[in-house]
């Protein structure tokens, strides 16, 4: 499909991280998407994808390109956001173990551990059972993973890996600690495309 998915463009924080395999999945469900890296190309999406990378390092240039203020009021007004690993980060309200002056955008109502499942195992895969999206166990890529440490009322837990939370969900906002865009995966982007489509919740 060409065009403009519901007349909606959607737009992938272009700063650092795995950018181009979150505009594959995106394009690949006939979405019509664009990289931001200004604030005028964040002016004209109708949801953002944060991609997995480092999450300080999207923090910092976030505020080097005069984005993190937009970004902020974005979410504030209720933009469709999907992060993937340092994006959960970056949507979480409290960063645990994060760098004396890293700050995330906020936005869901979360505590995340920036690199919860420790230096022993930074990389692993999972088969992960995520009943909102059907019977069919999601493929999970964990690389530097964070996990979900608190959650807020009125977030949703999506799945958990080894007893720990690792997606989740609050009204158009939705993070998760792993990597669906290098697996594969589309029913997460789905998801974000139906609510940046569809009426929200
Ligand atoms: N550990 C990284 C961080 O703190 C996240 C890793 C990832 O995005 N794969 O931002």
């Amino acid at each position: 499909m060409i065009g403009r998915r519901g007349g909606s463009r959607v737009g992938v924080l272009a700063l650092q991280g795995d950018v181009r395999e979150h505009v594959a999945v995106l394009a690949s469900l006939g979405a019509d998407v664009s990289l931001v890296r200004t604030p005028a190309q964040l002016a004209d999406v109708d949801g953002l994808v944060l991609p997995g990378g480092e999450s300080s390092v999207i923090d910092k240039l976030a505020r080097l390109f005069d984005l993190r203020e937009p970004i902020v009021a974005r979410i504030r007004d209720g933009m469709p956001v999907y992060g993937t690993c340092a994006g959960m980060i970056m949507l979480a309200d409290r960063i645990l173990d994060g760098l004396p002056t890293q700050l995330p955008f906020g936005g869901l109502d979360i505590d995340v551990r920036r690199n919860a499942f420790g230096s022993q195992v930074d990389s692993f895969e999972a088969e992960l059972d995520v009943p909102v999206l059907g019977s069919a166990p999601v493929h999970a890529t964990f690389i530097r993973a964070p996990a979900v440490e608190r959650v807020g009322e009125g977030v949703e837990v999506l799945a958990r890996a080894g007893g720990r939370v690792v997606a989740v969900e609050q009204g158009v906002l939705l993070a998760t600690a792993f990597h669906p865009e290098v697996d594969g995966e589309v029913r997460f982007h789905r998801r974000f495309l139906d609510r940046v489509a569809g009426p929200r919740p």
